[in-house]
């Protein structure tokens, strides 16, 4: 059993100073936006230090990351500026992800807002059908969601459904977030081996790449997406985590998280503190 494990970090310094950043944290994975979360304004693919990092992360054994798109991606949006802007953003961040030697590109795959689920779901096929192409190397990795608001893909089944619209579908993949799927209702904590059953019956294992491993704020069911710290209690003011250490450290130690990356997007302290160093630790068993 081997645990990829890492968090997200920033690529301000490029990928060089992301790669030194996980270093600095013990993971052998970590995940980046390649710009700001909630913008598309980025660097040209010339300034972001890629040979230095890929250098840099083969000499310190760090495999496997991830590219995360930014968040205002909306490929179920009836907008069509904001449709139009989901398609050719998410073709330059597919040549972005191949530039950085990226497998893994994770899409939330969009909110439908006044309009329904079935519409939500082909458009955001539509999109990824305009977007592929035979020669796209990343697989694009739509996140399971919270199902806070309109979001689709609160369910395994609509993952699915999405996945058969989809002509190129061997280019798609899943990432599995323990703060989502506990937020839409799957009894991960009790119960993740049922949960994984279910993945496997409705989607197939062969899609699911990349974890996010994060605690939540709230109850199973919530559809809130609030992250906490991994295992965190009231008494130390970050809020409770309900999903708790036993059960995420229980979840990274199971066979089908064996060798893909294990992604922590926990909290920050403040501005220039987190605990990605501990929690990675304590997910390891390393006390
Ligand atoms: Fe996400
Ligand atoms: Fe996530
Ligand atoms: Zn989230």
């Amino acid at each position: 059993m081997s645990l990829l494990i890492g968090s997200h970090v920033s690529i301000s310094k490029g990928l060089l100073g992301a790669a030194k950043t996980a270093f600095s944290y013990n993971a052998n994975t970590f995940m980046i936006y390649t710009g700001a979360p909630q913008n598309t304004r980025r660097k040209p693919i010339e300034d972001m230090k890629i040979e230095e990092g890929k250098l840099y992360m083969k000499e310190h054994d760090i495999k496997d990351i991830v590219v995360h798109a930014p968040y205002l991606i909306n490929l179920a949006s009836y907008k069509e500026e904001i449709y139009n802007l989901a398609q050719s953003f998410l073709t330059t961040e597919i040549k972005r992800t191949e530039a950085i030697g990226s497998n893994y590109l994770v899409i939330h795959p969009g909110s439908y807002t006044t309009k329904d689920i079935n519409y939500g779901i082909n458009r955001i096929a539509e999109g990824l059908n305009n977007v592929l192409a035979k020669t796209t190397q990343p697989f694009i990795c739509l996140e399971t969601m919270a199902g806070k608001g309109s979001e689709v893909g609160k369910s395994f089944e609509e993952l699915q459904m999405i996945i058969e619209k989809v002509e190129l579908n061997e280019k798609i993949g899943v990432c599995f977030d323990t703060c989502h799927t506990h937020d839409s209702g799957y009894d991960i904590i009790n119960n993740f081996d049922n949960t994984i059953k279910e993945f496997d019956d409705i989607i197939g294992l062969n899609r699911l790449k990349v974890f996010h491993i994060n605690g939540s704020l709230n109850d199973i069911g919530s559809r809130k997406d609030r992250h906490a710290n991994i295992g965190a209690d009231i008494s130390n003011k970050r809020g409770k985590d309900y999903i708790g250490l036993n059960a995420l450290y229980n979840i990274v130690h199971h066979p089908v998280c064996d060798n893909k990356p294990l992604i922590l997007e926990t909290p920050w302290i403040d501005k220039t503190t987190n605990l990605y160093k501990e929690e990675i630790a304590m997910l390891r068993g390393i006390k």
